[in-house]
């Protein structure tokens, strides 16, 4: 009776949608023998550079490398505190835990994103650095952060794994902070075919050490000032990316275009939608909904052929990896907790229809009123 299968990710549609044209890029990219640096990287950096408006950007080969490498480029020290939320993809915490620093985690507003009026008690002699994430693609309250960085001399290294595009006040996620990170993962909004991320920065000296640490810290072929790691975005994904960031503008309009369906079909007093401010402009990487009986619903959507996620069950304060490193958490973040537990991450791809929507919205009210929507 029921044949659905809505997927939570595109991939797939994506491959069939762009493989006449993506083939002959790759073929050109194996017929060049070029894969560890190329053609395609220094097009694309100065492309995404344009895009985020800064002066640099450098591609690396995972947004978690791309965060450890703006820690570093930013200053960041071992024995050093970095201010950022308890509810983010755990690579956040684990770029600051690598490099030898704590983090200290500030609770976050309604919306998941930091709150800046947790910041200034939350900062000590030992802080060097404030990553605020902007989940879901939604650029945090960017003004009030900026304020407090500059106030206190403290940079911001911004999250923007989940953010390329999204904008707060008109200007992009990435050009907020002394650095960005950004992710391409093949789950990300704007997506290679394997792991990739990069940086965005106006500021030279952390551009120029960022370049060579991740290539072994060579400044050229024979000359190492300092050891560095092999961080480097594959020449193939450079290629694969420089043919998406056309079609990016595309995915974010349907997105965007899916939200505005969802929160006219999806009306129900036991969800809750966030709504988009007009100061803001968010990319939807994920769509989270905020529900009652969310571990039911979600079950019962499953059933019905409708596959959702949730971003993230466990605040990383909670999380094994966390509390054997920096010891259980003393203090609760109740935003993030109580968040935990009635977040749900409903399918937002670009290849999604509008009748896959009004199935999804159906069912949701089915589900907690036993009837449909109209
Ligand atoms: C995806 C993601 C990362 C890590 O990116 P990778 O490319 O998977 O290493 C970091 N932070 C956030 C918020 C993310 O969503």
């Amino acid at each position: 009776m029921n044949e659905r299968n809505i997927s939570f990710t595109a991939l797939s549609h994506q491959w069939n949608d762009e493989r006449e044209e993506l083939l002959p890029i790759l073929e050109k990219v194996f017929a060049s023998g070029k894969f560890v640096g190329g053609e395609y990287i220094n097009v694309l950096e100065k492309k995404l550079a344009d895009l985020c408006g800064t002066k640099f950007c450098l591609l690396l080969n995972s947004g978690t490398d791309a965060l450890v490498c703006s820690l570093i480029g930013a200053g960041v020290k071992a024995g050093d505190e970095v201010i950022t939320p308890p509810n983010s993809f755990i690579a956040s915490t684990a770029a600051i835990a690598h490099i030898g620093a704590t983090p200290k985690f500030i609770d976050v507003l309604p919306d998941q994103n930091m709150d800046p009026a947790k910041l200034k008690s939350a900062i000590t002699d030992k802080t060097s650095a404030i990553m605020p994430v902007h989940l879901t693609g939604r650029v945090c309250r960017m003004d009030e952060i900026l304020k407090i960085s500059v106030d206190y001399s403290i940079p911001i290294v911004e999250d923007a794994a989940q953010a390329i595009g999204s904008k707060y006040q008109g200007k992009c996620a990435g050009a907020w902070g002394l650095i960005a990170a950004f992710s391409t993962h093949p789950l990300k909004n704007f997506n290679a075919c394997g792991d990739g991320g990069f940086v965005t920065t106006n500021n030279e000296g952390i551009y120029k050490k960022i370049k060579s640490m991740r290539n072994h810290g060579m400044e050229n072929r024979n000359l190492v000032k300092s050891f560095g790691y092999v961080s480097r975005m594959d020449n193939l994904q450079a290629a694969i990316l420089d043919f998406r960031l056309d079609k990016l503008s595309w995915i974010i309009k349907k997105r965007r275009e899916n939200v505005q369906l969802y929160h006219s079909l999806l009306k129900s007093e036991f969800v809750r939608l966030e709504t988009e401010k007009d100061y803001e402009y968010n990319t939807y990487h994920t769509f989270v909904v905020h529900c009652e009986r969310r571990d039911e619903l979600q079950k019962y959507l499953e059933k019905k052929g409708i596959n959702t996620a949730i971003h993230y069950p466990i605040p990383i304060h909670k999380q094994l990896a966390y509390t054997e490193k920096f010891g259980p958490s003393r203090e609760k973040y109740e935003n993030c907790e109580r968040q935990s537990e009635k977040i749900l991450s409903l399918p937002i791809h670009q290849y999604l229809t509008e009748n896959d929507i009004k199935f999804i919205c159906n069912e949701v009210l089915l589900f907690y009123h036993g009837k449909k929507s109209t």
